[in-house]
């Protein structure tokens, strides 16, 4: 017997329930891909074996963590379930907290993610979680009786490890003592839509964008006339990509989407939040990455070109003092002189 191929055959078609509740770590996550797997639609791009294994390693590093915390004589809690009930929302949020202990008289949480190649890299090199964590956390800080949580990341393949101390305070939260702009109500606006979207029964519009060309999807993008394009990660690692982007994939069958990219992406929250944190010693490049994407924002948001011009322009002053940056007002972009 190959048990080898029949365990991968087993991950591959193993079932999962889900419950109409909302989870925290959907607080995040693209609208239209949470009403995919709602509404039971058929991944058209699973996940194999060999990235439900990568999965599974996380899972086996989160009861590591919990034995070591009993051997070290930590009396943790492990896999705390909790659900809540909010106003304005028909169905629950419930979750797991990985662990929960006491320090000082204190029952503190502790929510462990661990990554691997670029995911490990992007944390060392920025000193700074997700915000897909970061939401997650402050959700379980607003919804439990915990006022204090460590979030933990541990690289699987190198075995960096760093934490994050997320504190709530008369409603804000702060992360290593920096105030996050971060409210319950916009993580339940969230699970508000979501419950619109399956009532209404109308997809929801993408909210990510994906770089195609030649009728594929390019998860690395693709460079045109020396300007490189790019999409979301968000949408290489969907399983819903290539049924979402169907008829995109049929309309550029020959062409590319260059066009629709050309703005990048529409800044929010995560962004700004990037933006905020983005240490002193980031690169030139990052930080224009980081001022276009205001730009980007501003303009969706409607709000005069000029005015925008002037904000990310004393933004990108503030961060980077010294550099001669320029405007190229022909295509709102921000350049800088080498
Ligand atoms: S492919 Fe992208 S836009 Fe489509 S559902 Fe997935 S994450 Fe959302």
């Amino acid at each position: 017997m190959n048990i080898l191929s029949k365990i991968d055959l087993y991950l591959e078609n193993r079932e999962h329930e889900r419950s109409e509740n909302h989870y925290p770590s959907e607080a995040s996550k693209c609208l239209r891909s949470i009403w995919y797997s709602r509404k039971k639609v058929p991944k058209s791009n699973p996940m194999d074996a060999s990235a439900i294994w990568k999965t599974e390693m996380g899972n086996a590093i989160h009861d590591r963590v919990a034995k070591f915390l009993a051997e070290m004589g930590i009396n943790a809690r492990d896999e705390i379930p909790f659900k809540k009930n909010i106003e304005g929302l028909k169905f629950p949020v419930s979750g797991r907290i990985d662990n929960v202990f006491n320090e000082i008289g204190e029952d503190v949480g502790i929510e462990i993610k661990t990554t691997f190649g670029r995911g490990v890299v992007d944390i060392q090199k920025e000193r700074k979680p997700k915000w897909d964590a970061i939401l997650q956390v402050a959700l379980y800080l607003y919804l439990t009786d915990l006022n204090k949580f460590y979030l933990i990341y541990i690289g699987r393949d190198n075995g960096y490890r760093c934490q994050f101390e997320f504190t709530m305070k008369k409603d804000s939260i702060f992360m290593d003592g920096k105030k996050l702009d971060i409210t319950l109500d916009d993580i339940v606006e969230k699970f508000k839509r979501v419950e619109k979207a399956i009532d209404s029964n109308e997809i929801p519009e993408r909210e990510y964008k994906i770089a195609i060309k030649n009728g594929q999807i390019r998860p690395d993008g693709f460079s045109k006339n020396k300007v490189k394009y790019k999409g979301n990660w968000q949408c290489s690692y969907c399983g819903y990509r290539d049924h979402c982007w169907r008829s995109e994939l049929e309309k550029y069958e020959n062409s590319d989407n260059s066009d629709e990219l050309k703005w990048g992406v529409k800044m929010s929250k995560e962004d700004k939040l990037n933006f905020d944190l983005l240490p002193e010693s980031a690169s030139l490049l990052e930080l224009i990455d980081k001022v276009n994407a205001i730009l980007l924002w501003k303009r969706e948001e409607d709000i005069a070109s000029l005015e925008a011009w002037q904000e990310a322009f004393k933004e990108a002053e503030r961060i980077k003092e010294g550099v001669d940056i320029y405007e190229e007002w022909s295509n709102f972009q921000v350049c800088y002189k080498a």
